[in-house]
């Protein structure tokens, strides 16, 4: 008798195709995430004492509904990597013949290295300069792990996606080509700047933007593609 991966998820998306490029895919969402982006807008995922909202069973029973007709299942958040039984959960998904994705801000740079054999491909989001993390997350050192997870990405030959949420209260210019700088140094050849959606952010105080002046500063963005040629905005 095979065991149950232990599993905590919060939410499912029964199908997207924004969610994995070029797929047809579901989301489970993890729940749980130590770090405080004043961005957060999955707030209610933040939370690891709270009872998952679906059991393995439930998770079992759709993804064997879905076969042949989904192509991908994408691990989001809170924060994947910290759950222990996202490996086995992996491994079984891609026994019925699903590819893996994953959205990650690479808070678990030890277990991120262990699931990389088996990923198709990652969301990397990425916070600011790796030493100005505590900035946007509000937990020191936190850079360190984004960027052990980020080298061990970009050596893995996975494909991925780096993408930082730009809310102009959190960033500027300078901290925005000083990332960009050291992604390019890094190897990053995908980039993207996703405008922050502040509705139902965690910080009250960065809810209502109405205009973000660094998404739409073409100097800057001009700036950022003469490192990274790939980079888009979201
Ligand atoms: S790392 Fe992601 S899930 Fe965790 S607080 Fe930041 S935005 Fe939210």
């Amino acid at each position: 008798m095979t065991t149950s991966p232990v599993l905590s998820i919060g939410g499912l998306t029964p199908f997207t195709t924004i969610d994995f490029p070029n797929h047809l895919a579901a989301v489970l969402f993890c729940q749980g995430c130590p770090w405080r982006c004043g961005y957060c807008h999955n707030t209610h995922l933040l939370d690891f004492q709270i009872k998952p909202t679906l059991s393995w069973e439930e998770i079992d029973n759709f993804l064997q509904r879905r076969q042949g007709l989904l192509d991908a299942i994408v691990f989001s958040g809170g924060e994947p990597t910290l759950q222990k039984g996202l490996l086995d959960a992996v491994l079984h998904i891609r026994r019925m013949g699903f590819k893996i994705g994953l959205h990650t801000a690479g808070i678990n740079s030890k277990r991120l290295a262990k699931l990389l054999p088996y990923l198709d491909w990652v969301g990397f989001d990425i916070k600011a300069p790796f030493d100005d993390y505590a900035t946007i997350t509000g937990v020191a050192n936190s850079g360190e792990q984004a960027l052990e997870s980020a080298k061990l990405l970009l050596e893995s030959g996975v494909a991925y996606e780096f993408r930082t949420t730009v809310h102009p209260q959190l960033l500027n210019e300078k901290a925005l080509l000083a990332l960009a700088t050291c992604l390019a140094d890094l190897g990053v050849q995908r980039y993207v700047l996703q405008d922050c959606r502040t509705t139902h952010c965690l910080d009250s105080s960065l809810q209502n933007l109405s205009h973000n002046e660094l998404i739409s500063n073409h100097k800057l963005i001009k700036a950022i593609r003469a490192l990274i040629p790939q980079t888009s905005l979201r």
